[in-house]
């Protein structure tokens, strides 16, 4: 059905910025899900008449960062305007935000999809503004809490880019990843910190004229995002191919049935009457300003990934999976930055990836909380490489290290973990062994060669399991031919 219509998707999203205070007073910013209602307010984001907003510094700065990090030309002069609307959660009767002087303009952000492709998604706009309160509705009324209004708000507008309900998966899914990087937001979508709200239309293909738009709200999961987006592309085309038009509105998504419902009509932009705020004087970021933010980046996960493909050779999973979290990509950096012999950067992700994460995963531990450090890791997968101890032995130890935080040269001293390499040691149990089985010898002697391991597994009896292996197999090798003569 959808083959005949082109797929039209802009998504706004909303994210709340991680700062102390709220957007335009001195309010802590609290847990909307865990804190007391309306324990965090105050006259100016109760919106009482005369109260004054003052801007604050920290959220301009997490607004800069976003911006920069979304390849957007940083505007210099920002001004805030005063978006008029009616709503039981608002009680100033409008909402301070930014309309026509926005922080960033015209940045994008690439994003991979499921074949490997690389898309490049247009970002319109990203803009500061404050949140609203929170509405609770019951059976017999409904409930207002303050503690949300005022706090900190962005807004990141993409351009009509995007395709599909996968598209537009893959894109929100990357700017959370980024604003968690960036340490402006926590990402939790359950507690409404970050709020995904698509534009969905569809024209003919070929087509110049935008189709009628639908926004999509309470999409609470990625995977919501993705089949609401999904269905109500199959709606509008089963719409218009029956001949009916469709109603420019905002729609619901029902996580149970599956389905969009409509809620209320969309309002226009000159609905709102937008106009600066009186309160706020412009506000000017100078370029020294945007310079220090520049500098305060850090690596983001696309440069982190292609760093991991092209410089160590690991896969794209190993590059994503690394470069998924902040603390772990650092965790993982930081250990190739010391890794001494033999710890290639491939080596240290296998056993990141496989090792260190299973251990994290049964103890319920997360990188931030981990006992190991980087160099300790480093230092174990070190006395592999100079053959003091084995793989399977170094599992071990990285088991005890994590449960003691101790290092792996104390662990291995401490419980005798050390691979007998010394030929004089293991050429007295040999012996031993070669006398106590004249049988297996005068096998072995006889031709059967492969009697040879068996003779290694009783030298690892001996020693449990802590002989070199190698040193072993040469040992025993010469002692038997000896036996010949
Ligand atoms: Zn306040």
């Amino acid at each position: 059905m959808l083959q005949k219509y082109e797929p039209v998707i802009g998504l706004e999203i909303h994210a709340e910025l991680m700062t102390q205070s709220k957007m335009f007073c001195g309010c802590r910013v609290v847990d909307s899900v865990e804190a007391e209602p309306n324990t965090a307010v105050c006259p100016v984001c109760l919106g009482m008449p005369g109260m004054l907003p003052v801007v604050n510094r920290r959220a301009v700065d997490f607004a800069l960062l976003v911006a920069l990090a979304l390849n957007c030309e940083v505007q210099s002069n920002n001004i805030f305007a005063r978006k008029n609307y009616f709503y039981p959660d608002l009680a100033k009767g409008y909402q301070i935000s930014q309309y026509e002087f926005p922080i960033g303009l015209r940045g994008y952000l690439d994003i991979t999809l499921s074949d490997g492709t690389i898309k490049r998604i247009g970002i319109r706009r990203v803009h500061m503004e404050e949140d609203t309160g929170k509405l609770t509705h019951l059976s017999d009324g409904s409930l207002v809490d303050f503690n949300r209004s005022g706090v900190a708000l962005l807004e990141i507008v993409s351009d009509p880019d995007i395709r599909s309900g996968e598209e537009a998966r893959a894109y929100a899914m990357r700017i959370r990843q980024i604003l968690r990087y960036l340490r402006v937001n926590t990402g939790d979508m359950e507690k409404g910190v970050l709020r995904i709200e698509p534009n969905i239309s569809i024209r003919p293909r070929g087509a110049e004229a935008f189709g009628t738009r639908v926004e999509l709200k309470n999409l609470n999961s990625f995977r919501a995002l993705a089949d609401g987006t999904d269905f109500e592309l199959d709606r509008q085309a089963a719409l218009l191919d029956s001949g009916g038009r469709v109603i420019q509105e905002t729609r619901g998504w029902h996580d149970a049935r599956r389905e969009t419902f409509s809620q209320r009509s969309k309002e226009e932009a000159e609905d709102y009457r937008y106009f600066t705020d009186p309160d706020l004087p412009p506000l000017y970021i100078d370029e020294a300003w945007i310079e220090s933010a520049r500098i305060a980046l850090p690596e983001l996960p696309q440069a982190k990934e292609a760093r991991y493909r092209d410089e160590f050779g690991l896969s794209d999973y190993e590059a994503s999976v690394l470069a998924e979290d902040r603390a772990v990509a650092e965790w993982f950096d930081a250990a190739v930055a010391g890794k001494g012999a033999g710890a290639s950067p491939k080596t240290l992700a296998n056993w990141i990836l496989n090792d260190l994460f299973r251990l994290m995963n049964e103890r319920g531990r997360s990188i931030d909380t981990l006992p190991v450090t980087p160099a300790a890791l480093v230092a174990l997968l070190g006395q592999v490489e100079q053959g003091t101890i084995n793989q399977t032995t170094a599992r071990e130890v990285l088991a005890e290290m994590m449960d003691s935080g101790r290092d792996p040269s104390s662990i291995i001293e401490s419980r005798g973990l050390a691979q007998i390499s010394d030929e004089a040691a293991l050429t007295s149990i040999i012996d031993t062994i070669i006398a106590g089985n004249p049988g297996p010898v005068a096998n072995y002697l006889g031709g059967k060669e492969n009697l040879l391991g068996w003779f290694v597994g009783q030298v690892m009896r001996e020693t449990k399991g802590r002989a070199n292996p190698a040193v072993v197999n040469e040992l025993l090798r010469t002692r038997l031919e000896r036996e010949r003569m």
